[in-house]
């Protein structure tokens, strides 16, 4: 009687077990369905403002660089990728619009030289010319020729730098023995143009650099310091140091440079308006540029300021080769 009770309650326990088994079976099914299709809707709803940015990135071409995209208001991942890009494509639309100005302003400068000539030709050659005249076409057609020969080195000089190509001979340099040489040759010209060129108190410190191209940075410094500075005036260099940097800076008694003019003196092509300076004043607006990436070569920093008393100043930093402690 108990052994045939138990037997009928068995089977009711074995039934419901297989019950549960199914229902369990249909609910883990269930389950991994509901999960894999609500991973699938997550995921294209995560992931579609990246489809946007890529669709939008491809219609990005160099002629709309000015295009940016569109930030999706939070400031999650997506967010802070978007701010990225659109960073990145603020610096490569900058250094394209830098090169496109550079390009025009390096065929303007060219073309002038090559249309004076062009004009003194046809000018000669307009009807029977004396030997004098055509002594004087020649000069001033040499005069062209040199123009645009410097011109072409310093573009080149420019074109080899952005492109790494220039190598710095680093090696202890005094600076004070460049400054004395650079004086030097510059005196005949300063007397020329009734100037006083005085260097001031020399250090003998050393700093690692390339001889010629500061040379090339302190000569550019004093010829604009000549240049801009009227007849009669006073150009002062003197040297200085901290307990890391060297220090040598150019002053002249000129027009000073304004001051929204301060940082863009060292921008390639950069010339200051004409009607300051004591007329037409000869250049290309490259000699800063250049010496700003020899400075940046050497890990310097150059400074242009006005003077309380008028004139400007040029600053160069340099570090040293032995820092002091
Ligand atoms: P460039 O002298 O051939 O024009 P630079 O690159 O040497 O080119 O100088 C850029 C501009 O900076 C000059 O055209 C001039 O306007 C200004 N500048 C440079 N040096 C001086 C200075 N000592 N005093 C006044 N302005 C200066």
């Amino acid at each position: 009687m108990w052994k045939i009770r138990i037997l009928e309650e068995l089977g009711n326990v074995r039934r419901a077990l297989r019950k549960l088994r199914i229902a369990f079976f249909h609910l883990v099914l269930f389950s991994i369905l509901t999960s894999f299709i609500g991973g699938l809707i997550l995921s294209t709803k995560a992931l579609s403002p990246v489809s946007n940015i890529i669709g939008l990135a491809n219609e990005i071409e160099a002629s709309v660089l000015s295009r940016r995209l569109p930030h999706p208001g939070v400031d999650d991942e997506i967010g802070r990728l978007v701010d990225t890009l659109n960073h990145m494509l603020a610096r490569i639309e900058a250094s394209f619009e830098a090169m496109k100005r550079f390009t025009s302003d390096a065929s303007h400068e060219l073309r002038s030289p090559l249309a004076t000539i062009r004009n003194t030709v046809d000018v000669t050659l307009s009807r029977p010319r004396s030997g004098e005249e055509k002594d004087a076409a020649l000069q001033s057609i040499g005069e062209e020729v040199d123009r645009i020969r410097t011109l072409v080195d310093d573009l080149l000089l420019l074109a080899r730098a952005d492109a790494g190509r220039m190598v710095m001979q680093m090696k202890p340099v005094s600076l004070a023995f460049l400054l004395e040489a650079q004086v030097d040759a510059h005196q005949a010209r300063a007397q020329a143009r009734d100037m006083r060129l005085e260097l001031g108190a020399l250090l003998p410190d050393e700093i690692l650099g390339d001889e010629r191209w500061l040379l090339q940075v302190v000569g550019n410094l004093l010829d604009n310091a000549i240049k801009y500075t009227p007849v009669g005036g006073t150009i002062t260099v003197d040297m200085a140091r901290t307990a890391e940097v060297l220090r040598f800076s150019v002053s002249d008694t000129g027009p000073g440079i304004p001051e929204d003019e301060l940082e863009r003196v060292f921008e390639r092509f950069f010339r200051s308006d004409p009607s300051r300076s004591r007329g037409h004043v000869p250049g290309l607006g490259l000699g800063l540029a250049i010496a700003s990436w020899v400075v940046q070569e050497h890990l310097g920093t150059i400074q242009a300021s006005n003077r309380p008393e008028g004139g400007a100043t040029f600053t160069v930093s340099l570090p040293l080769a032995q820092p002091h402690t």
